[in-house]
């Protein structure tokens, strides 16, 4: 199915740290997942919500809006030399992209047809119909990986992992190119069980071509205050740049190619 619309937050151009080259970057609208630490709250509505415009001041903004895929399509031509020039092209970010399927996959199609490099980067919560759908239509995926234990998974982002593991078990069978992110949350996703669990779910994957670890920052905290919406992480601090390294070459000794940001 293909959608004529749909609703994004944002239109990221020049964008170096979500694929290869100079990147055009849509920041599509929804999520169904709530992971304590997202730093995208304004994202996770599927449709446009106010939000205030500073924290001080109590007048409000509509965060996000409708699209056609012509004026997606229209964004994106103004940067064709830049991809053709860096090797960059077009990446769909969110939110959880997959809950605008039928768009997404309106907006990739296109691409395709104009071959334009595609990356999607995703939390690869979805259906595995959904996700077949649009394999052909993505040409790299940008997969998070969390959480390994199902219930601590459920707990700390609201949904069992099992679609998850089982997705990216899927795309990477289908000999897809994948580069996971972990997102380096202290004392959540880089404790001992999980940095070994997860290490080992990546070594029995053939396809992953590196993994991405992403610090946690604090960059959402002054959003979700805009938004009147409850921030659940106050007490962590962000990764220092040792603990990031040695959490580089824990997983390189494990034989994984592995960098730290985007
Ligand atoms: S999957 Fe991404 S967008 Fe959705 S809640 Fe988690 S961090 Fe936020």
């Amino acid at each position: 199915m293909m959608s004529d619309s749909g609703y994004i937050f944002d239109i990221k151009k020049f964008a170096i740290h979500d694929g290869p080259g100079i990147r055009t970057t849509i920041f599509l609208k929804g999520c169904s997942m709530d992971c304590w630490w997202c730093h995208n709250p304004e994202s996770r509505n599927l449709k446009p919500e106010p939000i205030l415009k500073t924290n001080n001041i109590d007048e409000q903004e509509i965060i996000g809006r409708e699209i056609s895929v012509e004026e997606v399509l229209h964004e994106i031509d103004k940067d064709m030399i830049f991809y053709e020039e860096s090797g960059g092209g077009v990446t769909i970010s969110g939110g959880e992209a997959l809950m605008q399927h039928d768009f997404l996959y309106s907006i990739l199609k296109k691409c395709k047809e104009k071959n334009i490099h595609t990356a999607l980067d995703t939390s690869g919560y979805a259906p595995e119909e959904i996700i077949r759908k649009i394999t052909g239509v993505v040409d790299l995926f940008l997969f998070d990986l969390k959480l390994i234990d199902e219930e601590t998974h459920e707990k700390h982002t609201g949904v069992s992992n099992r679609l998850i593991l089982n997705n990216l078990k899927f795309l990477d069978d289908q000999e897809e190119n994948i580069i996971i992110r972990i997102p380096i949350i202290p004392g959540f996703t880089d404790t001992e069980s999980n940095l070994l669990q997860i290490s080992e779910f990546i070594r029995n994957l053939n396809n992953v071509q590196s993994v991405n670890l992403l610090p946690y920052n604090k960059m959402g905290v002054e959003k979700y205050k805009r938004l009147k919406k409850l921030y659940k992480l106050t007490e962590v601090s962000v990764p220092s740049e040792e603990r990031m390294n040695e959490l580089k070459i824990y997983f390189k000794n494990k034989g994984i190619k592995v960098s730290i940001g985007g």
